[in-house]
């Protein structure tokens, strides 16, 4: 098997002075989280109340157009309801007990909030308790905001998830509570991993459906797997579970490290430890090896938008031999990306928020050979002769754990072999076709 040096840490990043900036910023709103959601809870429905710039980012984020009895929708405020709120108070009562009339499949109902000011006005943690009152037991009327002036992308399923926390039921049961969003097929993987070492019983937030068994107390011990998850881990605290500290699971080192921080918690012994994980660990360094090829020794460079950021950064430079020049977050929660922090070599520039234009400026005069950004990054900087990768990709394919290590490697290293071919070849039929540089095109960059 061929196997990647691996790097040793120079001391980490955890105490890197980190470049704060509070300027203009590119990303995504929170109601991007509600497309990855509304398939993970099949008795959910999220009614956004917004404008009709919300209804189509929805419908055009989902992919598709509605025709169908969807699981969620978009209460348009129109200009005449800014006059009285009180009366959109009451049109949003209309429009739930209408809904859930016609819906008795649903469970669990989510009020999400938008950016106009008219809805940041209405209290919709206010109309969440009084529909609670009037629906429950058959539904769990919840809030969340999705405001693209209050998160970004990932932060939507962050609030999603934490307004579900203060509802669960209590439990004094020794569990652990898997946190996070992830295709069913890579959640099985992960809880068959740990189940081969007798660790259970496990519950998984979000659960499938309302009714699930799911509660939480002193004796519950949780793991994040995901990186952006800042304030359902506060609320997770304040209810008096227990965080387990690790390394994200992307990667076959990050996916050891945080078996092996959960391992630890339950007492496994390291002979059965090694006994369920070689064989996936083989794999997963396999893979990565192959997909890595074009990666070693390129330079990375990330703006901010998913919050993945960090871990991702840990992944290319240790399992793929990238170097990393900056590593931009929106947010840096140290409590949950500090063991990745540890991990990743010092060098790079660490910097959380964005000012945008500048942030430009340092990603054109260090000219890396992949940028990792957003969607309305992608284009101009590719048409600055820039491979990019976009960060929304990440989150909308399986990438954790050991089966899509590989295939997470591989998401890097397509757009730095596509440049290659494109210098190689200027003449090529993108080449000709976008004769302003490979990102005048639709799409540029995204293999
Ligand atoms: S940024 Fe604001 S207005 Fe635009 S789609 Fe998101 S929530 Fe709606």
């Amino acid at each position: 098997m061929t196997e990647l040096p691996r790097l040793t840490p120079t001391g980490g990043c955890r105490d890197t002075p980190i470049l704060k900036q509070r300027g203009q910023r590119e990303v995504f709103c929170g109601l991007t989280g509600i497309i990855w959601l509304h398939r993970k809870m099949q008795d959910a429905f999220f009614l956004v109340i917004g404008s009709r710039t919300c209804a189509h980012l929805l419908q055009s984020a989902a992919g598709v157009m509605i025709f169908a009895e969807p699981r969620f929708g978009t209460a348009i405020l129109e200009e005449t309801d800014l006059a009285g709120l009180a009366d959109a108070q009451d049109e949003l009562d209309k429009v739930v007990t209408e809904l859930l009339a016609r819906r008795p499949d649903i469970k669990q109902l989510f009020l999400v909030g938008s950016c106009p000011s008219e809805v940041i006005k209405l209290d919709l943690a206010k109309a969440a308790e009084r529909m609670s009152q009037v629906h429950a037991p058959h539904v769990r009327v919840l809030n969340f905001s999705g405001s693209g002036i209050e998160t970004t992308f990932t932060q939507g399923e962050d609030a999603c998830l934490a307004s579900m926390v203060p509802v669960l039921p209590k439990t004094d049961a020794r569990q652990l509570l898997l946190v996070g969003a992830l295709p069913d097929v890579v959640e099985e993987q992960a809880i068959g991993l740990l189940e081969a070492m007798g660790i259970g019983p496990i519950k998984v937030l979000p659960a499938p459906r309302a009714d699930a068994d799911l509660g939480l107390g002193d004796n519950t011990v949780y793991a994040l797997m995901q990186p952006f998850l800042g304030d359902t881990h506060d609320a997770l605290t304040r209810a008096g579970a227990r965080h387990i500290p690790a390394p994200f699971p992307f990667g076959e080192e990050g996916t050891t490290q945080w078996l092996a921080a959960i391992a630890a918690e339950f007492g496994v012994a390291p002979d059965l430890f090694e006994q369920v994980t070689a064989a996936p660990r083989a794999r997963a360094r396999k893979a990565i090896a192959q997909a890595a090829q074009g990666l070693r020794g390129k330079s990375v460079f990330f703006f901010p938008d998913s919050q993945l950021e960090i871990p991702l950064a840990r992944f290319l430079t240790r399992e793929c031999g990238m170097d990393a020049i900056e590593v931009g977050a929106p947010f840096i929660h140290k409590g949950l990306v500090g063991p990745d922090l540890d991990l990743l070599a010092a060098g790079p520039t660490i910097s959380e928020g964005q000012d945008v234009d500048l942030q430009l400026d340092r990603a054109k005069a260090a000219k890396p050979d992949l940028t990792v950004c957003g969607l309305g990054l992608a284009n101009p900087l590719e048409a600055e002769g820039l491979a990019t990768k976009w960060a929304i990709e990440l989150v909308f394919t399986p990438v954790h754990f050991y089966e899509q290590a590989g295939d997470l490697a591989g998401l890097f290293s397509r757009p730095i072999r596509r440049a290659d071919v494109l210098k190689l070849d200027p003449a090529s039929s993108l080449g000709q076709k976008y004769p302003g540089g490979v990102g005048a095109g639709p799409h540029a960059g995204q293999t």
